[in-house]
Parts: C-alpha cells; structure tokens; sequence
C-alpha cells in the first residue's frame, strides 16, 4: 500500500475537488501521515472520505471538515491557536504545520496521552496538550488568535470568546445532537459576528459550559 500516493488522492479527490484552495492547508494535507493517527485496525479506511472511531466513543473527523475548518481560519502562520476536542491529534498535527503554537485541550485522559504519544513521536515542538474541560479554556495562555472546537455545543462557550483576541476568529460547530451548522465567529470591537458555513455532525462537547 503506497501511502503517499492514497493521500495524495485524498487532497485531490475530497479537498481541492470539493474547493479547498489554501496551497498551505493542501500542503499540510500531503504531509501529514493520517494513518498514524487511526487505531490499527482501521488503516484501511485512514484515508477515506467518512470519520472513524478513535475510542471513548470518539471520532477523528472526515478529513474535509478537517480542511474546511482549518481554512476558514485563515492561517498566516504566526498565530497562537486553541483546540478543544484533540481526539486522536490529528487536527492539531495539521495546525502546528501551519501556524506558530497549537494550544489543545482534550477531556480523556487516555486519548490525550495517545495523541501526546504520537504527535512526540512525528517530532512536533509546537504543540501543548493538557487534560481538562475545554469549554474553561486556557486562560495562562490567553488572548489566542484563533480557536477551533472540534466537538458540538449549542452555543459558544463565554470563556472561550473572552480568551479569543480581538479581531480573532473561532470556528466551531453550533448545535445539538438533532444538528449542528459549522460557525465561524469573529470578534469585532468585542462582539461577535457569526457566519453559518455548512450542516455538519460532530460529537458533543461536554462540559460546564457545553451540553
Ligand atoms: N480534533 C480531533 C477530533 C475530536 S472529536 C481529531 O483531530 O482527532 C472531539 C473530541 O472532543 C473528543 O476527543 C472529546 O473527548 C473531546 N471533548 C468533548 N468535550 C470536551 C471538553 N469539554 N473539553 C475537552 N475535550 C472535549
């Protein structure tokens, strides 16, 4: 099985196909070994076009809503970012490929330490996990220019707008296990300005002020 060559139909066939343009998020696509970041026995399906389990009853989301969260962020690369939800560290490894420091907060003990595991061992040095309710935030290392929740809430959490910088933006998924519309938010002059991107389904975010 040549790897490279199946992600290389993955970035084709599902991202620039269906419009991601971004030649840096595309890059980053290519370069990062997602089969890595899948439990063994689903490698077959590391590159396909659907989520798979990573465990906890988690998922690693579908490499498309991956791409499209990550370019609706608008990465130049010197931003700091927050991630709630790092899950397998997939996104995260995509993020540190593509801005200064990646900030990701994970609920699961157990995933975190395999997401730690794994982003260590692909020699990522911009990447810092920690265990605990994502929906608090980091405030130590707060304002962040961008942030991304990777698991579904019904609205944004209030500390997660306050620790995002002026002028930052934060995507997220805004709903409830009946559906979820993929949000930007961008904060001008201290308020928020959403934009609805597409339907989406993402596992909930569960915490103090998540569902
Ligand atoms: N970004 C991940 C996919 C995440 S799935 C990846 O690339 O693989 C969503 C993740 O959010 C799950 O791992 C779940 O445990 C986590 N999660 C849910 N609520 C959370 C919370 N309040 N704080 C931190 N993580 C949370």
């Amino acid at each position: 099985m040549d790897l490279a060559l199946i992600r290389k139909s993955m970035v084709d066939d599902q991202l620039r196909n269906r419009g991601i343009k971004d030649r840096r998020v595309l890059e980053a696509f290519l370069k990062v070994e997602r089969h890595k970041f899948v439990p063994e026995d689903l490698l077959d399906n590391a590159y396909a076009d659907f989520p798979l389990p990573i465990g906890e009853k988690q998922t690693i989301s579908q490499p498309y809503i991956v791409a499209l969260m990550t370019e609706k962020l608008e990465l130049k690369g010197t931003e700091r970012v927050l991630e709630i939800g790092t899950g397998s560290g997939y996104q995260a490894a995509i993020l540190a490929e593509l801005v200064k420091q990646v900030y990701t907060i994970e609920r699961f003990d157990a995933l975190a330490k395999q997401a730690q595991a794994t982003l260590l061992a692909m020699g990522y040095q911009n990447i810092k996990i920690t265990v605990g309710d994502g929906t608090l935030g980091w405030p130590e290392e707060a304002p962040f220019e961008r942030i991304i929740i990777t698991a579904a809430t019904p609205r944004v959490p209030q500390p997660l707008f306050e620790q995002l910088a002026e002028g930052g933006k934060m995507i997220l998924p805004l709903g409830d296990f009946a559906g979820q519309v993929l949000t930007l938010v961008e904060k001008k002059n201290g308020q928020p300005h959403t934009q609805d991107i597409c339907g989406c389904v993402f596992v909930p975010l569960v915490g103090k002020f998540g569902q």
